[in-house]
């Protein structure tokens, strides 16, 4: 039988996070001792507190269907989490609960682009953006920028590449790849900008939100003129150690909630019922309970930092947020090591892969061809030995 896929298949990029990892994790299966730097998931297990409320669901008979959009105990919680952590007020007809933050932005993408739509996208971004936007028939418009600007966009950045045909901004912060964190003062740059275009939404992908070691977050969606043109995406993933649970969650405008209400209901249904009751404990609990992990992501950000100071030729911004470096490795580009070329920043992770036996994911993959991405949510023994690994084959 011949293969007949949909051009929409055909044209869409494998994640190459998820291709990464999984490359890992087959040499780990073969017996190699591969470090794996490369997956954005925190090595942490989730907290008991949490797990007992979900084996609590369970022995409670949370078993059938869910309410599309989100039990209302957890869009009440949401709600309050909003309120508490970010001063936006949403009502319940604002929230939608998704599989995960993935399905959020995917939802949103399918409500709000028609072809052609184009979505400015200040690099790096993560990964998935611009292929959710593509496979909407959006066109990602990217923003370069580099490490003197800490892979930020400016107000200017954002004004030069709005057209006619602009629908939406989508960014994280704290940033994944970069680890930035855009400060209340380049926030209001941007919403000034914004102001002054007010056909343009934005998407706001604020699930690093608590990894964050800058003294503060702040949601564009609370300033001055931005709450109704702002959907703000989080997830559980991140803060609370629950990659797997699949809970994501957005708060927007009724219209937007309405529309990625109706998509989930034709697609997904609602999102899996022992997680959701999870995670209204979760949402419920002061942020404070979860500090550990920060403070220890914190730790080793600077550690990283340090030992790839040692390496010739790797350059990096200082990460406010998030768990990952994102070094610019194009020194290396054109040169010979060990019998190697290295041309660009996938032949860089390709060769670390091969050769120093750890795995990171190559900055084409976020929009930046100079850089590779390194994950440290690893443990410090660990990211010693990557980082002395990586200094052996290069220096
Ligand atoms: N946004 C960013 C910036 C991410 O790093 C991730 C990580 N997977 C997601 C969204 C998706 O998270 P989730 O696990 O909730 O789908
Ligand atoms: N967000 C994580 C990452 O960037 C998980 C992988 C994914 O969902 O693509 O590595």
């Amino acid at each position: 039988m011949k293969e007949l896929l949909s051009d929409r298949i055909n044209n869409l990029a494998v994640s190459q996070t998820l291709a990464m990892a999984a490359k890992a994790r087959e040499l780990q299966s073969q017996g190699k001792d591969v470090i794996g730097l490369s997956l954005g998931e925190p090595d942490f297990n989730t907290p008991d507190f949490v797990k007992e409320a979900a084996i609590k669901a369970i022995q409670d008979n949370y078993n059938s269907y869910t309410p599309v959009d989100g039990y209302v105990e957890l869009k009440k919680a949401i709600i309050n989490k909003f309120e508490r952590d970010n001063k936006l007020n949403y009502n319940l007809s604002q929230i939608v609960v998704s599989t995960g933050a993935k399905q959020s932005l995917s939802n949103i993408a399918a409500a709000l682009i028609n072809p052609g739509d184009e979505v400015i996208l200040p690099c790096p971004y993560w990964v998935s953006y611009r292929d959710i936007i593509k496979l909407n028939g959006g066109v990602p418009i990217e923003v370069k920028t580099n490490i003197s600007s800490d892979f930020k966009i400016s107000g200017e950045d954002l004004e030069k590449n709005i057209t006619s045909k602009t629908k939406m901004l989508w960014f994280s912060s704290p940033c994944n790849p970069s680890g930035s964190v855009y400060s209340k003062s380049e926030l209001k740059e941007i919403s000034d900008v914004l102001l002054r275009h007010p056909e343009i939404y934005v998407v706001s992908d604020e699930i690093y939100e608590h990894i964050n070691f800058s003294g503060g977050h702040s949601s564009i969606a609370a300033f001055d003129g931005m709450y109704d043109r702002t959907i703000t995406v989080n997830g559980v993933s991140k803060a609370f150690a629950m990659t797997g649970w699949r809970i994501g969650y957005i708060g927007g405008p009724k219209w937007v909630a309405r529309a990625c209400n109706k998509m989930q209901g034709q697609v997904t249904s609602g999102a899996n019922c022992i997680a959701q009751r999870a995670v209204i404990t979760a949402l419920q609990e002061n942020p404070s309970k979860i500090h550990y992990m920060v403070d220890e992501f914190k730790e080793r950000r600077d550690l990283i930092l340090g030992l790839l100071d040692q390496i010739n030729g790797f350059t990096c911004n200082k990460p406010e947020g998030a768990f990952y470096v994102f070094p610019d490795v194009s020194h290396y580009f054109g040169k010979t090591i060990d019998g190697t070329t290295i041309n660009n920043a996938s032949d860089m992770s390709m060769f670390l892969l091969e050769k120093a036996l750890v795995a990171t994911v190559t900055g084409d993959a976020f929009g930046d061809p100079n850089c590779i991405r390194i994950s440290y949510a690893a443990s410090q023994e660990q990211l010693i030995e990557a980082v002395s690994r990586i200094k052996n084959i290069l220096n």
